[in-house]
């Protein structure tokens, strides 16, 4: 391994133990302090996403204010990780939760600061101290984020930022002073670091892609769906684990609903990523452009159909397209991380839910229904971590994010992410 790594390495190690023994409370004020220079300095934060990424500035602007509201959650957050007393016959009768130490976290390109900070403000709050190895097109705000942890006041070494290679993550795991690994990325990149870890015996926390269903039942209000199907599927350039993929209409509304969705559609036009009107622009990078270009070729190539084409305008531009699937296409079960929309009908919910669950993810579903009962319905069969109902799957720092199936284990926001990281220590006896 390169000195330079090992030296860093050291000084996390160091760090953490200075860090575990600070008090949950005394943690918190950093959070605070943190979330005060995210927001005075959004612009600025907002501008480095869409100039490595090319996101619309606005929802650059928007994942800065999401990143504060997390650290205001986690600084005021309830002490999840005091010491538990447990009823026993014995005298000392004591459940600790204790920090891990140096973790790892491996993070994407499509939200370059939430993703990093969804991981590292929990994992720091349970007195870990974090490295993290940002995308190759993301490293300024990696080195934006380390920036700003010590300008809020973090000891040094609590947060660093790493530039390297795959082959030095995997060494990192294979390290000794790293006792966790957290990845949000690809399913084969999912795959590389569990094998990994497993083989290192590291805690390993896996946000992997997602191909989840949007239901939309036949008593279902189809404008506001539609409108949010549009916006779902297209915000960040499609580029969202959490995006539902799929949509999946009774029959009975298919038609009325696919008019709707194709008029919304429409109104995602390639713009100037840095114009604050911009609601859709290119993709991140153009090898992702020539992947889903490819997709879209084995789709139709299998069967599939297309009601919108998907049409290439430039190096990593698209007009958004939307495809008729066919249930036995092999592109159902790969996720398509663009501006790119699979259509499905079922005859009943029975047969919706089947289609919605016949996939190898389970991210965040979402249905759409004006009767409680059948929402409940498909909130307790639907194979995902999050279900949503008359709303598009967001993240919500107060409720744990995480998926199933292949798509990945371990939680993420909430006060359950406190926990990830930590061993539970049993103390008893007289
Ligand atoms: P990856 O999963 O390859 O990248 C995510 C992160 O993992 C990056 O930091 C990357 O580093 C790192 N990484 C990838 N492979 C390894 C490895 N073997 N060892 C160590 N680190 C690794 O995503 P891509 O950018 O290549 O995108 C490909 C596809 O992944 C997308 O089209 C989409 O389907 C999916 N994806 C899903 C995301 C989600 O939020 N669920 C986010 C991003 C992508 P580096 O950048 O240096 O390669």
């Amino acid at each position: 391994m390169a000195l330079n790594i090992q030296n860093k390495l050291q000084q996390s190690q160091q760090s953490f133990k200075k860090w575990k023994n600070i008090p949950f409370e005394e943690r918190q004020k950093y959070f605070a302090k943190l979330s005060e220079i995210l927001r005075a300095r959004k612009q600025e934060f907002g501008e480095i996403i869409t100039q490595e990424m090319k996101k619309p500035i606005s929802q650059s602007i928007a994942e800065i204010e999401k990143c504060a509201t997390l650290c205001d959650f986690y600084a005021n957050a309830e002490n999840v990780l005091k010491p538990e007393k447990i009823k026993t016959e014995f005298q000392i009768s004591e459940v600790h939760h204790e920090p891990l130490g140096t973790i790892l976290g491996v993070m994407p390109w499509n939200f370059p600061f939430w993703q990093a900070i969804r991981f590292a403000v929990p994992t720091i709050l349970a007195g870990n101290t974090v490295i993290l190895k940002h995308a190759s097109i993301c490293l300024k705000s990696g080195d934006t984020l380390q920036e700003i942890f010590e300008e809020a006041g973090f000891p040094e070494g609590v947060f660093l930022h790493f530039e390297i290679s795959h082959s030095e993550v995997e060494e990192m795991i294979a390290n000794p002073i790293i006792k966790g690994v957290s990845l949000t990325g690809s399913e084969a990149a999912g795959r590389k670091i569990a094998e990994t870890a497993g083989k290192n015996l590291k805690k390993c926390v896996l946000e992997l892609g997602g191909s989840d269903a949007f239901i939309v039942c036949e008593d279902a209000n189809l404008v506001k769906a539609a409108e949010s199907a549009a916006l779902g599927r297209l915000q960040n350039c499609g580029q969202t684990c959490i995006a539902s993929k799929r949509f999946i209409i009774h029959e009975k509304v298919f038609d009325s609903f696919l008019f709707l969705l194709l008029k919304n559609f429409k109104k995602y036009e390639v713009g100037n990523p840095n114009d604050a009107k911009t609601n859709f622009s290119e993709m991140a990078r153009e090898d992702l452009a020539d992947d889903l270009e490819q997709q879209y070729k084995t789709a139709l190539e299998n069967g599939a159909e297309y009601i919108l084409p998907l049409e290439r305008i430039s190096k990593a531009g698209f007009r958004p397209g939307i495809l008729k699937m066919n249930v036995e296409n092999p592109i159902n079960d790969e996720e398509l991380f663009g501006p790119l929309a699979m259509v499905f009908s079922g005859k009943s919910d029975e047969e919706l839910l089947a289609i919605a669950n016949n996939t190898m993810f389970g991210l965040g579903n979402s249905v759409w229904t004006s009767d409680k009962e059948k929402a409940l319905f498909f909130a307790e069969n639907l194979e995902s971590g999050t279900v949503s109902i008359n709303q598009i799957t967001k993240s919500d720092v107060r409720f744990p994010f995480g998926g199933t199936k292949n798509s990945g284990y371990g939680i993420e926001l909430s006060l359950y992410a406190l926990q990830e990281f930590t061993f539970k220590k049993t103390i008893m006896g007289n």
